[in-house]
């Protein structure tokens, strides 16, 4: 096990203790989870929306009228950004960044004593909201803060579970029970005190997860024009995720900011796996239309995953350091904030 950096803050309670800083920004607690934890939410700034008449789909019916639902064309429009940590209990990598990122916000410093001038001063013009733990029972979970010189086992065991056998559940076989919590030992971070893996609840109709609601409930609110649940993805080099099931215009918006974010991560010598946009709806066996597509469809905008690396040893390369994953989270704010901004002009 690597020594954890102070700034490594993974943890509910340190969570709370972040947003005991916030004077900048409006605190709530719009949901608790299945298991009784709360789940917060931070707002810098206000949404700059006009009244709607309509829903997203009756809008888009109204062939193509999406102003009804969300008017975007006054100068004045300020875009949203939103960003939501810790979907998978054992992938708080992002909520690391997110609360370093409040610390930064709030005091000019990061929680390493470091200023990121840039990444603020583009974060205050735009209306940000952040929700840094929207899964917490599945990081109950995990009884540690960082996977960080772990291997592989370790990551296996603690984010997807076991079964009855004491059998590792796997990935992608942990998606075969849904919810599984009747079929394992133990209960990994991906998934609530319920058993629910947000990333795959019955999203047209079926009873969500609390999680899962409030982050439809934002989407629908505030039509974010750029959305990412962060995600780690073990060893891979970090990349987004598009969503399967989306508008071809949106899927531009995402692509734009996977160059954006490949050519700043090559500038700063840190990997970014940029892997293009896909067509996979067309597959014989289609994707799943997982939360990121539901996002989409919730509000007309891109929704995306965010994956990063998790520095995992005896495991496949490369195996990022806890500053090296911090540094690409950095990027994937300031590059994703840049191009919504200049998307309206407002740099
Ligand atoms: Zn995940």
């Amino acid at each position: 096990m690597s020594n954890i950096p102070v700034y490594w803050k993974t943890r509910l309670d340190e969570v709370e203790e972040t947003l005991k800083l916030v004077k900048k920004g409006v605190v709530t607690q719009p949901a608790v989870s299945a298991g009784g934890r709360p789940i917060y939410m931070v707002e810098y700034g206000k949404s700059t929306l006009p009244p709607r008449t309509a829903n997203c789909s009756s809008a888009l019916g109204a062939c193509g009228k999406i102003e009804c639902y969300a008017d975007k064309s006054s100068p004045d429009y300020i875009p949203t950004v939103f960003l939501c940590g810790c979907v998978h209990g054992g992938e708080f990598e992002g909520t690391v960044a997110m609360l370093n990122l409040i610390k930064l916000i709030e005091t000019g410093t990061d929680y390493r004593g470091e200023r990121n001038d840039e990444l603020v001063e583009l974060a205050e013009k735009v209306h940000l909201i952040l929700v840094p733990m929207v899964n917490p029972d599945g990081r109950s979970h995990i009884p540690f803060d960082s996977f960080v010189g772990r291997t592989f086992y370790d990551l296996r065991y603690y984010n997807q579970g076991t079964w009855k056998d004491g059998s590792l559940c796997g990935w992608p076989e942990c998606k075969m029970f849904h919810p599984i919590k009747d079929y394992v030992d133990y209960l990994g971070g991906y998934f609530n005190d319920d058993g629910v893996n947000m990333m795959h609840e019955d999203f047209i109709g079926g009873k969500l997860s609390t999680g899962t609601q409030l982050v439809f409930d934002i989407c629908r609110e505030h039509a974010p024009d750029f959305s990412i649940l962060l995600h780690g993805g073990d060893n891979s080099y970090p990349h987004i995720l598009p969503p399967d099931y989306a508008s071809k215009k949106a899927k531009l918006e995402v692509l734009a900011v996977m160059d954006a974010v490949k050519e700043r991560s090559e500038k700063e010598g840190i990997g970014f796996s940029h892997l293009g946009l896909r067509e996979s709806e067309n597959n014989p066996k289609p994707p799943s239309f997982n939360l990121i597509s539901a996002m989409h469809h919730c509000c007309s905008e891109p929704a995306i995953t965010y994956e990063s690396n998790q520095g995992l040893i005896e495991h496949r390369e490369p195996c990022y350091t806890h500053d090296q994953i911090y540094l690409s989270h950095m990027i994937l704010f300031v590059e994703t904030l840049r191009v919504q901004l200049k998307r309206y002009n407002k740099i």
